[in-house]
Order: C-alpha cells, then structure tokens, then sequence
C-alpha cells in the first residue's frame, strides 16, 4: 500500500509557506511541492513589500526567504517536483508528478497566480528582448534609458518607481483616467520628475525587430494614435490564476478562480484552496498567509469528520 499523507500542500507561495507552517505545528503527515527553486511566489518579483506587518521595507525576496526559513526551522522544507495533474478518488486525492503518484486524504491547492498578456501585436515575439513582467528582474538592463510601464495597479506603481531610480524617463500608460494602485504607491508615483503618465490610453502595438524601439498606444477618448520611443516595455495588468491543474475538478468562477471563501472549503470534499487562487477581494501577502492558515484548520476539521 502507498504511504498516505494527510495532506499535500501544493505551492510554496506566502499561502503555501503559511499552510506548512500550520500543518507542521499540528504534527500532520504532510507533504510540500513547490516547482520553483526558491519559496515565495510572486513576491520574489516584487521590489518592495512594504505593508507585511512588521517587515517595513521589505524586499520581496527576503520576505520569502524569511519565509521559507521559518518553515524549515519547524522541520518542513518544498520538495521540488511539477505537478502534471490531480485526480480525485473521492477518500483519497492522487497527485500525479513525472516521478510519482502521492497519495492524500487532503490537498491545499496555493499555486497562486501568474502574469497577465496584453495579447497585442510584438508582446510575444519580444519577450525578453525589451519585453518584461518583472521590473525588478530586469529593470537594471535599462539604465538611462527609457521604458514604459502598462498597467494602473499596484504592480504598474511600484515598476514605474522603482524604474524611475533606473531611466532616464518612464512612461506609464493606464487604460483610464484614474489609477487603481493604492494611494500612497499613486503618491509616490506621481512625485517621480521623470515619470509621465499617459491616460485613458491603451497599447496597441509593441515595436522593434530584434529589440524593442517603441509602442504604439491609442487615446481611448479622442481615438488619437502615437508612437512613444522606448528601450523596454513593462507589463504590469494583473494576473491570472494558475488553476489549469483544477480545472474540471474544482467549481471556477468567470475568471478562472477557485470558488472558495475564507476557510478554504471549494466545491470537492478534501481539496481545500489558499492565496491568490482563490475567490477573494483582496490578494495580498498578508491575506494570502490568513488563508494558507485557515486552510489547514479545514483540514483539520475535514479528517477529524471522516
Ligand atoms: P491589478 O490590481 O489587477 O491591476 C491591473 C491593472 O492593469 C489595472 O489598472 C487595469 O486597468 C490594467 N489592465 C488590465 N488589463 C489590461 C489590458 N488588457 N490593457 C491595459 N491595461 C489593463 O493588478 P496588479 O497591479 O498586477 O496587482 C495584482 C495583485 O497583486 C493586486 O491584488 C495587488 O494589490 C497585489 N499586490 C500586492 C502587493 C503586496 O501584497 N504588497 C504588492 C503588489 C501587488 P483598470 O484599472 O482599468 O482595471
């Protein structure tokens, strides 16, 4: 017979992280998957994470190295291994990898979320050579020169600030006359010198042949168009869930989110969902570890029903 765990916690995110954390302190025979090197999801894209209780200023980096080590300090480190699919056996969930079918009574999915395209014209053919989702990646590569931010959230904030201390000039291009960033990023935005941000505008196309020379944008409200030259284009317009693995299994909503509220519970008994793939208003560190630790407590609650 397999060895059966209680649960497999899939994603090594701040929800994930949280979920081992939790999972570890209540002696649950549990097992951690995670396909990138390094703990922390989508923080380790971020330059700055300044509003985790307690850790003001923050790299995103270092918050999830932080992270992780706190997990193996109570004896639970990610093994890493790609998931290919999970099947649901009703008592047990089977987690297919290339090298292994686990076996689970529960499964906390927090495979949190990935970068939304703009799906135009020279995104893709560009990648990587002036094309970017990571301003903190790659922002160093344009040093005095000059790029454009898409986006009106947070992410497209903290890019255009933080490649403000880079460039020469930034562009940041919203679809609207209002940004959704929150106030203080907006603040701080606003403040750069060489910042512009260009309104009610969207991209239409991303020029160059072999590296980016530019983009061209429309204004939505008088229907004008316009080239702006620039070295690199930073996408920052949200992000989609990586619920693929799921799909067919879970209920989804419109989006591709798993339908599940605070406590984790989706639509299949034993499958449990924390962090950014879930339904929820807000997606941040600091609910994405409230979710990865309410997760657990489901399944706590799950194995102690059975
Ligand atoms: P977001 O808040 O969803 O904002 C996406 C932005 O892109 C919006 O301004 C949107 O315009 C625009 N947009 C979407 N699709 C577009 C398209 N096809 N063309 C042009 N513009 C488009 O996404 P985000 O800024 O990437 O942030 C993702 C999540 O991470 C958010 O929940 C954010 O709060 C969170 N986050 C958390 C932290 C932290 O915990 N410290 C740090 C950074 C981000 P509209 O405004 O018109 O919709």
């Amino acid at each position: 017979m397999d060895e059966i765990y209680d649960l497999i916690i899939l994603g090594a995110g701040p929800a994930g992280i949280s979920a081992a954390i939790y999972a570890s302190r209540a002696r649950m025979k549990t097992l951690w998957l995670e396909k990138q090197f390094v703990p922390g999801g989508q923080i380790i894209d971020t330059y700055e994470v300044d509003n985790y209780p307690g850790m003001p200023g923050m790299t995103g980096m270092d918050l999830g190295e932080a992270m992780g080590e706190h997990a193996k300090k109570l004896g639970i480190e990610p093994t890493r291994e790609n998931v290919r699919s999970i099947e649901n056996r009703g008592d047990v969930k089977i987690i297919h990898t290339k090298k292994h079918d686990y076996v689970t009574k529960t499964v906390i999915f927090a495979c949190g979320a990935g970068h939304r395209h703009l799906g135009i014209p020279g995104e893709e053919e560009l990648g990587g050579m002036g094309v970017s989702y990571c301003a903190t990646c790659d922002g160093a590569f344009f040093r005095d020169k000059v790029t454009v931010v898409v986006g009106g959230g947070n992410v497209a904030a903290e890019d255009g600030i933080f490649l403000s201390r880079l460039c020469k000039k930034v562009y940041v291009i919203h679809r609207r006359h209002e940004l959704r960033a929150e106030k203080i990023l907006q603040e701080q935005l606003l403040a750069c010198e060489n910042v512009s941000v260009v309104w009610d505008s969207v991209p239409l196309e991303i020029l160059g042949e072999s590296q980016v020379t530019g983009i061209k944008i429309r204004n939505v409200v008088t229907g004008s168009e316009q080239i702006l030259e620039a070295d690199g284009v930073f996408v920052a317009v949200g992000i989609v869930p990586n619920t693929e693995l799921v799909n067919g299994i879970v209920e989804l909503d419109d989006y591709g989110y798993i339908v599940a509220g605070e406590e984790g519970i989706t639509s299949v008994p034993g499958i449990f969902a924390a962090g950014d793939v879930r339904t929820k208003t807000l997606r941040q560190v600091v609910t994405a570890v409230s979710d990865g630790a309410n997760a657990v407590t489901s399944v706590q609650h799950y194995l102690i029903g059975r």
